[in-house]
């Protein structure tokens, strides 16, 4: 049976990046050796990196003042590397759901954290708005999409201090002003590869402001000055994000795949405001084009599990909600095909038809 694949992360890769790395495990481009096996330092692997940098570069549209790196220990490890390396005095700080009270947590080790706004008084279903960026503040750090609560903020905003954005889940799904950002980081495992690389987008300038010590491995200064090759680099997970990104721009691009994100978004968030049965949990002006969470209305709650084993059924894979918001969540994520957001809709029509 086929599977649609709605896993929030790791999650659904173009079948040609899985494609083109499953040869390339095998054989790199007719060496006899793998991808997997040969040295970081050899001229394959800096022709496999440099081209990944640069596809960064043109689908992104990123200047030259900022350098792109590739490291390890996720978006998480990001939540301490950017405190560690630019908060000074002061950061403010957006919170907007899980991940981005974690990124919290870790600056309070490093100075005041300032958190200008939170919606966690209505469980994270919406970006507050309003509020003021206190212009003393060494960076202001959002994180774009929310991944557990299906939020997102979906403009660059303008911002009075260096801005810092965790983009892990919504990276490469829209075109993104990066003049506006002194900083953009992420987990790969939605939009741009596998699970065990982390993307930061960097101004350089940003850096040399903190009087602490940095532990060479957590300073940026090391990676940038050593092109992420300061230590070895998760070589097969580069591989695959080159060949995710090689996928993207052969369709078009950032703008394309905005235009069939929006459509595939519109498509499921239309059925879930159409029906007796499903209900969206995030407020509509915040809603995430990535992640869609929705709940089965007070009269049906206890359908939930049986909807879930339907769709189980019908070959949907991964839409279980996170357990903070419970009910359903559909990661629909750049590869993932409007194919299957109609196989999603299908079924929980027929769900709906059975049972409401
Ligand atoms: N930020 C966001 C928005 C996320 O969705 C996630 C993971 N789902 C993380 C941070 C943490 O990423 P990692 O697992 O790479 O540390």
């Amino acid at each position: 049976m086929k599977k649609h694949n709605f896993n929030a992360g790791p999650c659904i890769l173009p079948d040609v990046a899985l494609e083109n790395t499953a040869k390339a495990v095998v054989d790199l481009d007719g060496t006899g050796l793998s991808v997997l096996t040969i040295s970081h330092r050899s001229k394959e692997f800096d022709a496999i990196i440099e081209e990944t940098k640069a596809l960064w570069r043109e689908l992104l549209n990123i200047p030259e003042n900022y350098h792109i790196l590739f490291l390890g220990g996720g978006a998480s490890l990001q939540f301490c590397m950017v405190p560690y390396n630019l908060l000074q005095k002061k950061a403010a700080y957006l919170d907007t759901g899980t991940w981005a009270s974690k990124a919290i947590k870790e600056a309070k080790l490093f100075g005041e954290v300032e958190v200008v706004a939170s919606s966690s008084d209505k469980n994270y279903s919406y970006i507050p708005k309003g509020f003021n960026i206190p212009t003393d503040a060494d960076y202001f750090h959002i994180t774009t999409n929310n991944t557990i609560y299906g939020t997102e903020i979906k403009e660059d905003i303008d911002c009075p201090v260096t801005l810092v954005a965790d983009m892990s889940s919504d990276i490469m799904s829209r075109p993104v002003d990066i003049k506006k950002y002194g900083l953009i980081y992420g987990g790969a495992q939605k939009n741009v590869g596998p699970a065990g690389v982390t993307f930061v987008i960097i101004r350089e300038d940003i850096l040399g402001k903190v009087e602490r010590q940095i532990p060479t491995m957590l300073n940026y200064k090391t990676h940038i000055d050593k092109g992420s090759m300061f230590n070895t680099p998760p070589c097969g997970a580069i591989y695959t994000m080159r060949e995710t990104l090689k996928w993207l721009k052969g369709i078009g691009g950032v703008e394309k795949i905005n235009e069939l994100n929006k459509k595939k978004a519109e498509l499921l968030y239309n059925a879930i405001d159409n029906s007796k049965m499903f209900v969206g949990t995030a407020e509509k002006d915040s809603r995430s084009i990535m992640n869609v969470c929705f709940v089965m209305k007070p009269d049906y709650k206890e359908k939930e599990a049986e909807f879930l084993e339907f769709a189980k059924n019908a070959g949907m894979v991964g839409i279980k909600g996170h357990r903070s918001v419970g009910g359903f969540r559909a990661s629909i994520y750049n590869a993932l095909p409007i194919e299957s957001v109609q196989a999603l809709v299908d079924c929980m029509k027929e769900f709906e038809k059975q049972n409401a």
